[in-house]
């Protein structure tokens, strides 16, 4: 028996995990004050995604021009010459050939480079959450995985989750849901509350707009409500999936899930990620697509309640 804790305990400390960003004192993402983990690398591609800079489980470098001093070090410094000038003088990164060896970040001096993507083992990461301990207790508060989609790292994410809940802190999960039958099954038994997504009811639509098919999603999000607190979470995106026919499929999707099913979530589309995109090399797709407004939001609301369910706005 001891042999095997011990095997178990050195898996742990081997276990790597690629972490996007830390955001400490966080309050919308599970109650009370809470530690959010956004991992890196998600599943689908959905074009409204205000984190882009999680989607892939890759090292990534944010370029931000506006600080540039042109003084040309990064370009020198580049071990795969993947970096290169533009014809108007500005930095560009070569995304097909940079490793993200994070040389370039390094050596510059205006901080215009930055690295998205940084290696914790579970020991490390907790290092990292463990002096919030004391507002965790105070606020009923705890830690949250986010992303990019946890369960694209469930060996390190599961161990974190373990850590956590050896010292006894409230663990929290938000995700796409789509993960294997095995590994959702498995993350499930760690975790206290739920945030999921439900993108769109129709397959194909889903498959449009995220890149993914929707049922291994309707099947985790059942499943799920029938073993740990889940709040669905609809991302409000005009024109794509906020039609009546879709959120009538949705309402009564959601009214027939199981007994800690607890509450809609309508999260309206905003647009704080576009500039993410610049700084990553990539178009965004939405920019002339308009947020939903307030009296539209609450329109929805209303219109989700008549199923009989429990509804709000924002998280
Ligand atoms: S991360 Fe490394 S490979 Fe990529 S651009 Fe910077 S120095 Fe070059
Ligand atoms: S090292 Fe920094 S300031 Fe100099 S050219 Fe590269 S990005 Fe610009």
């Amino acid at each position: 028996m001891e042999s095997e804790n011990v095997a178990s305990r050195e898996k742990m400390e081997s276990l790597c995990g690629l972490v996007a960003n830390i955001e400490p004192f966080a309050i919308h993402d599970g109650p009370g004050i809470r530690t959010v983990v956004f991992m890196k690398g998600c599943p689908l591609k959905c074009i409204w995604c205000s984190s882009p800079h999680t989607q892939n489980k890759i090292m990534e470098v944010i370029n931000d021009t506006d600080k540039c001093g042109k003084c040309g070090a990064c370009i020198e410094a580049c071990p795969k010459k993947a970096v290169q000038r533009s014809e108007e003088e500005e930095i560009r990164i070569d995304r097909n050939h940079c490793d993200g060896c994070g040389v370039c970040a390094e050596t510059c001096a205006y901080q215009a480079l930055e690295m998205s993507g940084k290696r914790y083992t579970v020991d490390g990461l907790f290092h990292e959450i463990e002096k919030d301990i004391p507002f965790y207790r105070r606020s009923n508060g705890g830690v949250t995985v986010g992303g990019g989609e946890p369960t694209m790292q469930p060996d390190f994410v599961t161990a974190f989750l373990t850590r956590c809940k050896e010292q006894h802190i409230h663990t929290a999960m938000e995700s796409c849901g789509l993960a294997t039958q095995k590994i959702w099954t498995s993350i499930m038994d760690h975790l206290d509350l739920l945030y999921v997504d439900i993108k769109h009811m129709q397959e194909d639509i889903h498959q449009r707009i995220t890149g993914a098919s929707n049922r291994q999603i309707l099947a985790n999000v059942q499943m799920a409500t029938e073993r740990v607190p889940t709040i669905l979470r609809i991302p409000v995106i005009p024109g794509l999936n906020d039609d009546q026919d879709n959120l009538a499929r949705t309402a009564q999707f959601a009214s027939n899930l199981g007994r800690n099913f607890v509450r809609i979530e309508l999260l309206p589309l905003h647009h704080l990620g576009e500039d993410l995109y610049r700084k990553l090399g990539r178009e965004y797709p939405l920019s002339d697509v308009h947020p939903p407004t307030e009296e539209r939001m609450l329109d929805l609301k209303i219109y989700m309640k008549n199923f009989g369910l429990n509804v709000q706005i924002g998280g």
